[in-house]
């Protein structure tokens, strides 16, 4: 039977460190490291998870700041509202909550961000510096992912064969290039890979960032492999569900992400560590 690891609990455990932290700060009289979450729009899922986050700074004492603009808001309102945070020595970390109204191109906002403050690790030069194994910021959901293979004992994945399905800017690639970092031998599959399934139990570590409610049963998974499970989906009697079939799996693998309560709060934490990151590389400069 697989050993289940919960990502909320290790999460639990880094926030209770940082609680710590930001309370010495304060005693200390120092300025506290802050968070701003800019949300266009009305979408549902998107407030939510906003929430999450604004939830997760005040649980452990981090300033945080939602800027709520109408779904309205034209690129260069967006732009605007981006540079005076990039300007504003208070905030350290900004994160613009995606999908983006059409009318906005995604990618010029991202790359608008202040590099230094780019705590969700989407900007084309952190993600370059990461690939060169630099000192930056790394995308929170490929970080928690990391830190939960290091809470089991795999930090140096040397001999190891991870299979990554999915292929996404925020989880797949980035998570394929962490990997190679730590050692790793890689395959990553998607929608136009062949033979998916066996390459899929070919795997000491495999990791699924697909979207689609159970798609992994026990025909893709190693005796003994450890599975991470990223997916968040709703199945047909709307139960939250990852992308493995959980039940099925579960005396296969070795170790295991459930859903809920594995990937989704250590990339919440992740976003809080690295504010806390941000805001001492400009404190300590
Ligand atoms: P995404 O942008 O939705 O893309 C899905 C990926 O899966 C694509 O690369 C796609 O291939 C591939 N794919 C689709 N159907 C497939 C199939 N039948 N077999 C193999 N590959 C298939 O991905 P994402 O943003 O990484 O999100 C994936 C899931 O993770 C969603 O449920 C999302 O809610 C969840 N998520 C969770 C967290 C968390 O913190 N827990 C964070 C981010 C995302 P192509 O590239 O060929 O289209």
């Amino acid at each position: 039977m697989g050993v289940v690891v919960y990502g909320s609990e290790i999460a639990k455990k880094l926030k209770l460190e940082m609680t710590e932290y930001i309370q010495n700060l304060k005693e200390s009289g120092k300025r506290l490291p802050k968070l701003v979450v800019v949300l266009v729009g009305e979408n549902p899922a998107s407030i939510s998870y906003v929430k999450g986050k604004e939830k997760a700074c005040t649980e452990i004492g981090m300033e945080n700041e939602m800027v709520k603009l109408p779904e309205t808001t034209t690129q260069e309102e967006l732009l605007e509202v981006v540079k005076s945070l990039n300007e504003d020595r208070s905030v350290d970390g900004i994160l613009v909550q995606l999908p983006l109204p059409k009318q906005i191109d995604e990618h010029k906002i991202l790359h608008a961000i202040d590099p230094s403050k780019d705590v969700d690790g989407f900007h084309p030069y952190n993600l370059g510096k990461m690939m060169l194994q630099e000192e930056t910021f790394i995308s929170c959901t490929p970080k928690g992912i990391i830190r939960i293979l290091e809470e089991i004992g795999m930090s140096d994945l040397s001999g190891k064969h991870a299979v990554v399905i999915g292929r996404s800017n925020i989880v797949g690639k980035p998570l394929v290039q962490l990997l190679i970092n730590h050692n790793a031998t890689v395959s990553v599959c998607h929608s136009r890979t062949q033979n998916i399934e066996q390459v899929a139990s070919q795997a000491d570590i495999l990791i699924v960032s697909v979207g689609k409610a159970r798609l992994i049963n026990r025909n893709w998974v190693k005796d003994g492999a450890v599975v991470i499970d990223v997916g968040i989906n709703r199945d047909e009697h709307n139960k939250l569900c990852g992308d493995v079939d959980f039940d099925d799996v579960i005396d296969k693998v070795s170790y295991i992400t459930p859903v809920p309560k594995g990937v989704g709060p250590m990339t919440i934490t992740m976003l809080l560590e690295n504010t806390i990151h941000s805001y001492n590389l400009k404190e300590n400069k």
